[in-house]
């Protein structure tokens, strides 16, 4: 029979009720058994509020204890799991609430008044809130309810979640993830990164997105662990909590912060048995440097609220600077050409697609999109560009949206942004693409220094030599920060509008 993470979860807290799964910042702990009766209150109050198995359960909360149970909660009942991001405005959550149309919509309770006009105008039927200490009306409805859940009996492709993808190119897409989804991939991730009961996780992400939701909280079900639960990410708390922990997951803002404190040391990381990074690129700079300061070789891994994880560098082998490592167990991964969907050779840069349990359902309601994205041999074309070397490790080499075609020729942002990475004084680079009126596009490359004294001139001079003259920016703009979002992904789009303009303004 194919595993499910409740009835893991559930097993789990009735064979060992005493063991930790949640830790929190005060180091408090839920039990696997406290845990597990709380979700069993929390199923009988979203049942009795009219939650039934297939329904939407809407979240939009505070990272908290009782947040991250209402995932587990839901699961007991049967329903579709819909966490929302916690920055998106009223007028976002309109749409993703008229779209899916939950049954229940748990909100903070300072959104009151803006969530209760908009749940009266879209007829959505029950609301419960949820504030970071417990403050609202879902934890005072739990008394009424029994600790003991019968668990509704659910399919492996019956629906676990809809996660919203950040829909920067256009509208929110909701991603159907299946119970069997969710549960295979966990699985593969626990036994390759060699999780045990024994480990415990420093979890400083949010848990609206796949990896802080997802990759941590079910691995951490299908091994038995314990959580650290963090309610943001903060490095002065994660150096605090370190010595108490044996994984972090984060995404590469996490490294490169810690990085910057001198108080992350080798001595404090000697006892980590593993650190793995994903949701965006990792530069090879920041693999590299952390080797150095720690002795740690991060783990980089990638995977998207479609498919789960994909890939992943190994955790005995060599975890490659700059590549996202080997497909998983069960992962097929090929190379196609984007604009004909043959298949490319080894070595070759083309469209990234992928095929295994971990791969969605489709889109909610969006028949159309589905069939673009999804072929009809099972293989979902990502959306991310990529190449193969020929020990099988995977280099993304950009987003398809993000590919720069300068003069006819093909520039692919990762490779210019690996080598302005590597110029002693910077932080960070992105390289975009901007209207040139000869060129079609012009290469652009944003930079964040470390070193102030650093100019364009150096930047462009380090270049020289290093690559073809087409992928060479023509211009190289400082800024104190890139712009990035939650998941620590920097924001091209917003970086292709700011300097749409700039190659126009010079020949007018
Ligand atoms: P999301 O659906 O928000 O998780 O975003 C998924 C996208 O993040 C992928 O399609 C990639 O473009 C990017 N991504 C995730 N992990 C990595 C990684 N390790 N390296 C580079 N890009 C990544």
């Amino acid at each position: 029979m194919e595993q499910d993470l409740f009835a893991t979860f559930q097993t789990r807290a009735l064979a060992a009720p005493d063991a930790p799964f949640l830790i929190l910042p005060d180091l408090s702990v839920i039990t696997y058994g406290a845990a597990l009766a709380r979700c069993g209150q929390m199923a009988g109050l979203f049942h009795a509020a009219g939650v039934h198995a297939g329904d939407r359960l809407a979240v939009q909360v505070e990272k908290s204890a009782d947040a991250l149970l209402t995932y587990l909660a839901a699961q007991c009942i049967g329903a579709v799991y819909l966490p929302l991001n916690t920055a998106y405005t009223p007028a976002e959550v309109r749409f993703f609430l008229s779209d899916a149309a939950p049954a229940l919509f748990i909100h903070r309770p300072q959104d009151e008044a803006a969530m209760a006009a908009l749940c009266d105008e879209l007829g959505v039927p029950a609301r419960l809130t949820l504030g970071a200490a417990g403050e609202g009306t879902l934890v005072p409805g739990l008394s009424a309810h029994g600790a003991n859940p019968t668990p509704h009996a659910v399919g492996p492709q019956d629906l676990a979640a809809i996660l919203y993808t950040s829909g920067t190119t256009g509208r929110s897409k909701g991603a159907m993830l299946t119970r069997a989804n969710l549960a295979s991939n966990a699985f593969t991730l626990k036994d390759y990164w060699r999780f045990s009961a024994d480990d415990v996780l420093l979890h400083a992400l949010p848990i609206f997105h796949t990896h802080g939701l997802f990759v941590a909280t079910n691995i951490t079900i299908a091994a038995g662990s314990a959580i650290i639960l963090c309610p943001k990410f903060d490095v002065a708390e994660l150096i605090r909590l370190m010595p108490r922990a044996s994984v972090l997951m984060g995404v590469p803002t996490f490294y490169t912060r810690l990085l910057a404190d001198p108080a992350f040391t080798r001595d404090l990381v000697a006892h980590m048995r593993l650190f793995v990074s994903g949701s965006a690129p990792l530069s090879a700079e920041t693999h590299k440097e952390f080797s150095a300061r720690t002795g740690h070789a991060i783990l980089e891994r990638y995977g998207m609220t479609e498919t789960n994880m994909n890939t992943s560098n190994p955790y005995e082998g060599p975890r490659i600077p700059g590549s996202v490592g080997l497909p998983l167990p069960g992962v097929e991964l090929r190379i196609t050409d984007p604009d004909t969907g043959a298949v490319l050779p080894q070595g070759a840069v083309g469209g990234i697609e992928v095929r295994g349990p971990n791969v969605f359902k489709g889109y909610w309601q969006m028949p159309e999109k589905t069939a673009e994205e999804l072929r009809a041999d099972g293989f979902f074309i990502t959306g991310d560009m990529g190449v193969v070397d020929a020990a099988g490790y995977v280099s993304i080499v950009g987003r398809a949206k993000d590919l720069i075609i300068c003069g006819g020729f093909n520039v692919y942002p990762a490779e210019v942004e690996a080598l302005i990475d590597a110029i002693p004084g910077i932080a960070e680079s992105a390289v975009i693409g901007v209207p040139h009126p000869d060129m079609g596009e012009g290469v652009v490359a944003v930079v964040q220094a470390r070193d102030a004294a650093l100019d364009e001139a150096a930047v462009l001079a380090a270049l020289q030599g290093e690559l073809a003259r087409f992928k060479q920016p023509r211009r190289v703009i400082f800024v104190p920060e890139l712009p990035r979002n939650t998941m620590g992904k920097i924001q091209k789009k917003a970086l292709r509008e700011a300097h749409a303009d700039l190659f126009a303004a010079k020949v007018n």
